[in-house]
């Protein structure tokens, strides 16, 4: 008997009505089984709300009502429709952007100021994807016979989509924006540490005027809301984002059930390269954005630092000041860069990887320890004298942990750092152009940043080499994700 609705006062005053039920149809509904779990606050370990928690059953029913939607006029009408809705979403989402930006800092303990730049982002990326929405273009093949042929491109159908709890709604826009800018309909399941954004957001599809069914969201657990959609016979399509070890069990299990298409956008341990004649000061800045934005819960983060040995003292000790005078703490208080870890599950995984770095014979430089007793914050840490096989070098910690090494030469410092299972991204920092060309080519990576890091746009295509993913998302390739090609071979 939880209320479909629980007003929550944020830290910084805003109260506004959170919604607790599944999203099914243009409604809030409570899972069939009645089951509910709690949320936590990571900042203080309290409980803000308790919602619904969807199951098998509850899957189903939101796929019927996808297919419904997918079946309706949605995809067969004017495709400008689907663009302006998506632009009013965009619009609505810019209008609520403080409100929003709370309810992400308060479920996942990310930096208030960093939450805005998501939410930014999220309008950012519906506007892009509603502006494909009537620019997706087939073509003629000029066969050279009497056949007229042509490609027509059409959606998939009901598409499974599961994220993860490090940028909830951004991860929430990559996915339902391309999805429903070629036509498709989507059952979604957040991430079971932070499901809250996604619901309140569910309010402005339905005042953007996105048909019901077209978007249905089923919070829930992993093993069985997340089984459920992988496994599921009617979902033509699982676009996952998380880690690779899950990321490869969702692979087998669509395999195992009716084949559906698969993206995956994966895990990382993203080298981040400075090269000697690198500006200084910025490379710092750019180098505190790769590790410790977002908490270091990026997938993308640049946590394998090499640095040439000409200026490695330098670099090192200008950026060990830096990490010290990061502002670490209370998510709601400005000036703070970096907020809690998402969770108990997450704080631990960090701390334990201290003890690892210590006991492989890393020199802690700085950081490496908890910071208060309540909530899940971790000071900004550095791991100097690694060496290339220890296991802080080589495993995802997701977490603001940076391992720094020297290198000497180009070949050098390409080879090691492409030596990873992983290819998601990496940084170059250096004033010589002809380098930077030369080192982008050679680095194992879906995207390279110089003198950047972690810098995003809706129109470039991110996603992983190697073992950090398949597809694309972002860009017109993430269009390409959510059709199919047709091909019409017609004898005159
Ligand atoms: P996870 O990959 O298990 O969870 C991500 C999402 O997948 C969640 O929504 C979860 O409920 C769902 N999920 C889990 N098991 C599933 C299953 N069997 N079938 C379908 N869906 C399932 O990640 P996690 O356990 O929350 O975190 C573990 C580690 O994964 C982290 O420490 C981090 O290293 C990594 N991670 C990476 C990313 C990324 O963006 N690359 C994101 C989150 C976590």
């Amino acid at each position: 008997n939880l209320p479909l609705s629980v007003p929550i006062t944020l830290p910084n005053g805003i109260t506004y009505d959170q919604p607790t039920g599944l999203f099914i149809n243009n409604e809030f509904v409570p899972s069939k089984q009645g089951k509910t779990f709690a949320v936590l606050n990571p900042s203080t370990e309290e409980e803000i709300t308790h919602i619904y928690e969807s199951r098998e059953d509850d899957v189903d029913i939101a796929v019927e009502a996808a297919l419904k939607a997918f079946n309706s006029d949605w995809n067969t009408q004017d495709p400008s429709f689907r663009g302006r809705v998506l632009y009013k979403l965009a619009d609505l989402v810019e209008e609520n952007l403080e409100l929003l930006a709370g309810i992400e800092s308060l479920d996942n303990g990310k930096a208030l100021a960093s939450a805005r730049g998501d939410v930014g982002l999220v309008a950012n990326y519906l506007r892009s994807c509603a502006g494909w929405a009537d620019k997706i273009k087939g073509s003629v093949v000029e066969t050279g016979d009497t056949h007229y042929t042509y490609i027509r491109r059409e959606p998939l159908g009901v598409c499974g989509q599961i994220i993860p709890w490090n940028f909830p709604l951004l991860m929430w826009s990559w996915k339902i924006g391309p999805a429903l800018a070629t036509g498709n309909t989507v059952v979604l399941k957040t991430a079971e540490s932070t499901p809250l954004s996604a619901l309140f957001a569910s309010k402005l599809c339905v005042e953007a005027g996105i048909p019901a069914g077209v978007i249905n969201i089923v919070s829930g657990f992993g093993k069985i809301t997340g089984e459920a959609i992988a496994s599921h016979q009617k979902i033509k399509k699982v676009a996952f984002t998380g880690s690779t070890a899950t990321g490869r069990h969702i692979m087998k299990t669509a395999a195992d059930s009716n084949l559906k298409k698969v993206t995956l956008e994966l895990g990382g341990k993203s080298p981040n390269i400075v090269f000697a004649d690198a500006n200084i000061k910025q490379t710092v800045q750019n180098i505190i954005q790769g590790i410790y934005y977002n908490s270091g819960e990026v997938c993308s983060a640049g946590s394998r630092l090499y640095v040439q040995d000409t200026i490695y003292d330098e670099l090192l000790a200008a950026f060990k000041e830096a990490a010290e005078n990061l502002k670490v703490g209370n998510p709601f208080e400005e000036g703070v860069f970096q907020g809690a870890q998402t969770s108990q599950m997450q704080l631990d995984k960090i701390l334990g990887y201290v003890d690892i770095g210590k006991s492989e014979g890393a020199t802690l430089v700085t950081g490496g320890e908890r910071l208060g007793n309540k909530g899940y914050f971790v000071r900004p840490t550095i791991f100097a004298d690694v060496k290339e096989d220890m296991r802080i070098v080589k495993e995802e910690i997701f977490g603001p942990i940076i391992t720094v090494s020297k290198f000497s030469t180009v070949d050098e410092v390409v080879k090691k750092a492409n030596d990873s299972q992983y290819g998601l991204a990496a940084g170059i920092h250096s004033s010589d152009v002809n380098k930077v060309h030369d080192v982008a080519r050679r680095l194992q990576a879906g995207t390279v940043w110089v003198n950047t890091y972690n810098d995003f746009h809706p129109l470039v295509p991110f996603g992983g080499f190697g073992e950090s993913g398949i597809g694309r998302e972002m860009g017109a390739e993430a269009l390409d994700n959510y059709t199919q090609y047709k091909a019409i071979r017609i004898k005159i």
